[in-house]
């Protein structure tokens, strides 16, 4: 597995998820101490070869396909919010809501599909978006969704998945859950969650995001028990400037490898982070600039919520 590349480049305005692989399977290395669970083996990233400007369709093209026609089954992005019954804490449905939005600004159609806990995880969608949860909701979330298989096909796929907090934890090898209990997770991400010794890591965070991304400074909100420990497979999204991100102490905040992503970050993150759901949107479509969307609100919450974090009331 060549993810994450060495020595990380600069980001160049190319998605950096192509990067040449070995032909291996994705082999995670959770801590010693820390037997595996089932890991499903990831099929490799697909090669993207055509990074592109996306042009917004003209009305007569709009049932034109976009980008990569392997993601993008049709000309609709299909956003998948998985598990709303359970996962969507300090509102995470807004980042639905911000990806739908911001494909739309551009001219885009979307096909959000919600999907509750009692519902089968499509295997087809481009985005799937899963967020923080309550210990118990998330035991239950991770029950099914390892019944369901859904995700992790998609994942196997080339999906792009972005979870948050509790989200975050279920895609891991495990996570200590409200019973105090080791939790299977889905192993789609090479991290594994402990509970935390000290108090919850509670706040507004900043934090830098890996340059490969080339996303500007992220701004969130976090609260959890759990710490996420971080092993080879994945490189951490981003470096905390306030907070505690992972909450290991070594100033790390989420992880991500090549399409899969995950953070503590509420806010909720997307509209905190506009740039964040245009990353997104970018993978699905398979090229590195969109047209310019109108960000005024984001802005004055980005502008907001930064402020408030470096200078506390
Ligand atoms: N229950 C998890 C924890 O406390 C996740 C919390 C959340 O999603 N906000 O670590």
């Amino acid at each position: 597995m060549s993810f994450p590349p060495q020595p990380p480049q600069p980001y160049n305005g190319q998605p950096p998820y192509g990067q040449p692989n070995s032909g291996q399977p994705h082999q995670s290395q959770p801590h010693q101490s820390q037997p595996q669970h089932s890991q499903p083996q990831h099929s490799q990233p697909q090669q993207y070869e055509h990074s592109q400007q996306y042009a917004a369709p003209q009305p007569h093209q709009q049932q034109q396909s976009y980008g990569r026609a392997s993601r993008m089954n049709d000309s609709n992005l299909r956003l998948v919010w998985v598990y709303p019954d359970l996962l969507s804490t300090y509102g995470d449905r807004g980042n639905a809501l911000v990806v739908e939005r911001r494909a739309r600004q551009r001219g885009l159609g979307v096909q959000r599909i919600d999907v509750r806990s009692d519902q089968a995880v499509p295997t087809s969608g481009d985005i799937y978006l899963i967020g923080g949860g309550e210990d118990r909701p998330q035991r239950l979330a991770a029950e099914r969704l390892r019944a369901d298989t859904g995700l992790v096909r998609a994942a196997e796929n080339g999906a792009i998945i972005f979870s948050v907090c509790a989200g975050y934890q279920i895609l891991g090898h495990e996570f200590i859950n409200d019973l105090g209990e080791r939790e299977p997770g889905l192993g789609l991400l090479d991290v594994w969650s402990t509970r935390g010794e000290g108090g919850r890591c509670v706040g507004d965070v900043l934090a830098e995001v890996d340059p490969r991304l080339g996303l500007p400074q992220l701004t969130g909100f976090e609260n959890h028990q759990g710490v996420t420990h971080l092993g080879q497979g994945v490189a951490p999204l981003a470096t905390v400037q306030t907070g505690r991100g992972n909450g290991t102490g070594d100033g790390t905040e989420g992880a991500w490898r090549d399409t899969v992503f995950g953070t503590y970050l509420h806010g909720p993150v997307m509209a905190r982070n506009p740039a964040v759901a245009d990353m997104l949107i970018k993978l699905a479509l398979d090229v590195n600039a969109l047209p310019p969307a109108d960000t005024t609100w984001y802005d004055a919450l980005r502008t907001e919520r930064i402020n408030a974090t470096r200078q506390p009331a």
